[in-house]
């Protein structure tokens, strides 16, 4: 395989490797391309690939390591081949976060965009016209011989690394319900696996953040809030995540849309989370949690008055 291919998926460890981190603030000096200050930065949406982006262009992780460090490709490569171990003679097996990322490569590169399938008719069904940029695809699989719809939205740490794979079955526009098979056993509607282990913060990101940013448990009710409210909003889909999520740099204001349950577990969790970043080194300065008087969360039509308390730092 080559080093292109093989790096797909690892680039917050080559940068690491190099001394450079994706981020959402612009390099303070020159772009490397086009020399322009304040205007260049790696990107850790796109650090899938290692991509960089600038006023002047955009640009992928070798083109962008050639001109930061002026090496050749083929120096580089190696280098880049000893940091994740990619060697065309290797006999032993590659480690299981390696495999896994290639599994997911793999994977991912058969969903499409979701514009025009089953998911986009799907989320308007749900009430949701406006489809997110990023973290989601539409793949079809088969369930018990049903042909479904899938919308595939992928969880990525602060640093890039993708961490989950969040499923959710349709069929017709609707979130599939299956029948019990011939073993006694009924396929689940949603689905998460986990491509590798980590204790980072890691979230659903529909879209670039910004200095306010709203997180929410599920993937619909992200969409939802973001739409009632004109909070731009990420999935952190459950109440584990979401206890230890801390926002990545640059963001001022965070809003927390916490599902209302019978146990409480919305409001821990979403709580946990505000305090947490309350007490975290980052830019935060006001953390606002919010939940529905009545049980459910914010993607449940029925009316259901807002409730909200304001943490300032
Ligand atoms: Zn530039």
């Amino acid at each position: 395989m080559s080093t292109i291919e093989k790096s797909e998926g690892r680039w917050a460890e080559i940068y690491q490797h190099f001394g450079l981190m994706p981020s959402t603030q612009h390099w303070i000096k020159e772009c490397p391309f086009c020399g322009k200050k304040k205007s260049f930065r790696i990107s850790p949406d796109k650090i899938q690939y290692g991509g960089s982006i600038c006023t002047c262009g955009e640009y992928n992780g070798i083109q962008t390591l050639m001109q930061i460090t002026s090496r050749d490709f083929k120096s580089l490569c190696d280098e880049i081949d000893g940091i994740i171990g990619n060697q065309y003679q290797q006999s032993s097996e590659p480690s299981q976060r390696e495999s896994q990322i290639v599994k997911y490569n793999r994977y991912r590169r058969t969903l499409k965009k979701v514009k025009g399938t089953g998911v986009e008719l799907y989320l308007n069904n749900r009430g949701i016209y406006k489809m997110p940029k990023l973290a989601m695809g539409a793949g079809v699989e088969t369930v018990n011989g049903i042909k479904c719809d899938v919308m595939v939205c992928l969880a990525t740490t602060n640093s890039g690394f993708p961490c989950y794979l969040h499923r959710t079955y349709i069929i017709n526009g609707q979130k599939a319900v299956f029948k019990e098979n011939s073993k006694g056993w009924i396929a689940p509607t949603k689905k998460l696996t986990r491509i590798v282990e980590t204790t980072e913060s890691t979230a659903i990101r529909f879209h670039y953040h910004d200095q306010e940013l709203g997180v929410a448990e599920g993937v619909e009710t992200a969409k939802m809030a973001e739409l009632k409210y004109g909070v731009r909003t990420w999935s952190l889909l459950n109440t584990s995540i979401m206890k230890r999520f801390v926002c990545p740099d640059g963001v001022k204001r965070l809003v927390i849309f916490a599902d209302t349950d019978k146990k409480g577990a919305g409001h821990a969790a979403a709580f946990a989370c505000a305090h947490k970043n309350l007490i975290a080194n980052n830019d935060i300065t006001s953390v606002i949690v919010r939940w529905r008087e009545k049980l459910g969360d914010f993607a449940d039509t029925e009316y259901s008055r807002l409730m909200e308390w304001t943490f300032n730092k």
